[in-house]
């Protein structure tokens, strides 16, 4: 252990005797992250249900210790010395569908797999949530974020969203008062402390062949234009009239390698980590894509994946090619 924990020590008992196994300190957060990199968390609580995301998110709250939900790590960049935080890893699962209801809605808890709903929803015959089938986040992470593809996006698919708020408790936001814009929310801008605990989304009667072809085009159309392989997805934003892709493509920077991170000869706005990359050396490739396409294009790259930890001084790797 190299560092004070932001838990005290009874503190980490009183978690460990809730959460057994599923509380680990400092633990590395490389193994919650697509993109297999991130040093340790001080803490991480993996919660199984929604009732575990409360008591935890409470607990941490009222001892004003400061920690974070995270899904599925899709969407984060975790620094290689790790973050002094608890990391609450929700794996909670609950899927309910109302289809007496008008419109047709879905209920998921917030740890529920993205692209796992859709393909419940299409074993339904229930047609909506297609566009998500390759997302590999959480419902929480996808609220949170705006997450969208193939035309649609959270904004036009969710209805309600219950979250958890440190001083006022329990809360339903409709999908106006997320007040989303592309890839975020009033919570992603605001960086507000919440917690979102399940969502409910607007369906309508298909037929399952019908909704699996149309998700089986998307996945298609994936296979063909995004690499496989450990990665964040997209890293920038697109900016407005262009790709972010193609100007890191026009760049020259496709197959640009730094450690063991490579921004994709397939598709230049996918970093993949060959294993064995830090996520220094992925931080290096963001630096080197912006200013490139800053020097050649003057478009300025937003990135579309949130920096945890401190980013002053990362890691350096030993190969630079
Ligand atoms: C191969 C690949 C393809 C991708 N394709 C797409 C795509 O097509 N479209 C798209 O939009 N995205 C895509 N992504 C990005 C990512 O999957 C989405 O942004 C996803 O919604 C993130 O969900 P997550 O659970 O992984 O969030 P995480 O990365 O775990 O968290 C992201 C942020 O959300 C917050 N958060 C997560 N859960 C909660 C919660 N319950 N309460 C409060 N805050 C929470 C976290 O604190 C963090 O700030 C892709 C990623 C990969 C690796």
């Amino acid at each position: 252990m190299t560092r004070n924990s932001v838990l005290t020590k009874q503190q980490a008992e009183i978690l460990q005797q809730l959460l057994g196994k599923d509380f680990e300190e400092f633990s590395p957060l490389s193994n919650h992250t697509t993109a297999h990199v991130g040093g340790p968390a001080d803490a991480v609580c993996i919660v199984n249900n929604s009732s575990e995301l409360e008591q935890v998110c409470s607990q941490l709250w009222q001892w004003q210790t400061p920690f974070r939900v995270l899904g599925k790590g899709s969407n984060v960049l975790v620094a290689d010395a790790g973050l002094q935080e608890v990391i609450v890893i929700n794996r909670s699962k609950i899927i309910r569908f109302d289809e007496s209801a008008d419109p047709i809605t879905v209920y998921a808890e917030s740890g529920v797999n993205f692209g796992g709903l859709a393909r419940q929803a299409a074993i339904h015959g229930l047609s909506g949530l297609e566009w998500a089938n390759s997302v590999p986040g959480s419902v929480g992470g996808g609220v949170y974020g705006n997450a969208g593809a193939h035309g649609s996006d959270m904004a036009q698919t969710l209805t309600l969203a219950e979250i958890l708020h440190p001083v006022k408790g329990k809360m339903r936001f409709t999908t106006a008062d997320m007040q989303y814009a592309y890839r975020s929310s009033v919570f992603k801008r605001d960086r507000e402390a919440v917690v979102i605990l399940n969502a409910t989304f607007r369906l309508e009667k298909s037929t399952r062949a019908a909704v699996e072809e149309r998700m089986a085009s998307f996945s298609e159309h994936r296979r063909q234009t995004q690499p496989p392989g450990a990665s964040l997805g997209s890293m920038f934003k697109n900016p407005s009239g262009d790709y972010a892709g193609r100007l890191i493509e026009a760049a020259g920077l496709k197959g640009t390698k730094i450690g063991g991170a490579e921004i994709s000869n397939i598709h230049a706005n996918f970093f993949l980590n060959d294993e064995q990359a830090t996520a220094g050396d992925i931080y290096r490739l963001i630096q080197l894509a912006k200013t490139t396409v800053k020097e050649k294009f003057n478009r300025d790259l937003e990135l579309e994946v949130e920096l945890l930890g401190d980013w002053a001084a990362p890691s350096h790797s030993n190969t630079e090619n």
